[in-house]
This record gives structure tokens, C-alpha cells and sequence, in this order.
């Protein structure tokens, strides 16, 4: 999976996410990746969200849009939101994976609950030529 999340000037988010799906994938299966909710998910009013891992997991569990419900309905941040939705719920369902997500005032989280999870962000703050990169990302 290749995904990314993005907050613009006016706290506008966008999430993308590309797969090839799943190794030795029934023919016609449909992951996660395209289905809004799941894979996928975005929202100004609490965050993006895109997912990589087992889809038919975070299918069942509306993953993407699970951490938006639980920023907007149960007070969470979110990374509290996106780290009880992959570390507590997923791994107690037996979904394995990680997501990255933004929010609409620049928090990112990135978890998983997977072995590895390539992950990287980019921060532009004031002088546009700066940037700040992370693929650590300690912490988030
Ligand atoms: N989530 C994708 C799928 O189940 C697999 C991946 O992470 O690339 O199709």
C-alpha cells in the first residue's frame, strides 16, 4: 500500500490510499483500500485516515472512519482515537496493520500493530523551504 493524508492552509484534509491488495488475492476481491470508511476516510470536522494491513479486518471494523467516530463522539485526540482503534480493538480482533492520519490542526498519528511500517512525514511551517523529516517518527 502507498497512502497519504494532507491538511492544507484552510484545515482542509485529504486521505489517498493505492494498494495491489493482498498476496495470492481471490480473483475480484475488493480490500479495504477503495472502500470509504474502511481503508479510507476523511473528514475537516475531525481527520484523515489511510490504512495499510489485512482489508478484510479493517473492513469489518470500518477502521479509517472508527478513529474519526471516536474523535468526534468519544473526546478523543487523535492519536488516542487511532492508537485504541489499532493497538487495543485491532489487535484484539486479530486485524494486523497501521494507518497514518492528520487531523485538521496538524497532529499526526502512525500507528501499527504490525511488524514494520514504512511511515514518513513532511511539515511545512513558516519559511516554506523548511521542512521537517521524520521516517522515525517517535512517538506518533
Ligand atoms: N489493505 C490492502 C488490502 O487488504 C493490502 C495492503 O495493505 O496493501 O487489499
Amino acid at each position: 500500500t502507498v497512502g497519504a493524508v494532507a491538511l492544507d492552509k484552510q484545515g482542509n484534509v485529504a486521505a489517498a490510499t493505492s494498494t495491489g491488495g493482498m498476496t495470492n488475492k481471490r480473483y475480484g476481491r475488493v480490500g479495504d483500500v477503495p472502500i470509504i470508511g474502511a481503508g479510507t476516510y476523511a473528514d475537516n470536522r475531525t481527520c484523515a485516515v489511510s490504512a495499510t494491513g489485512h482489508g478484510e479486518y479493517f473492513i469489518r471494523n470500518v477502521v479509517a472512519h472508527e478513529i474519526a467516530s471516536q474523535i468526534k463522539y468519544a473526546n478523543k485526540s487523535l492519536k488516542e482515537a487511532a492508537h485504541h482503534v489499532i493497538m487495543e480493538q485491532m489487535v484484539d480482533f486479530g486485524g494486523s496493520g497501521g494507518v497514518i492520519c492528520i487531523d485538521s490542526k496538524g497532529n499526526i498519528s502512525m500507528p501499527f500493530n504490525s511488524s514494520g511500517m514504512y511511515r514518513g512525514y513532511i511539515r511545512k511551517k513558516g519559511n516554506p523551504k523548511t521542512f521537517i523529516y521524520n521516517d522515525e517518527a517517535e512517538g506518533l
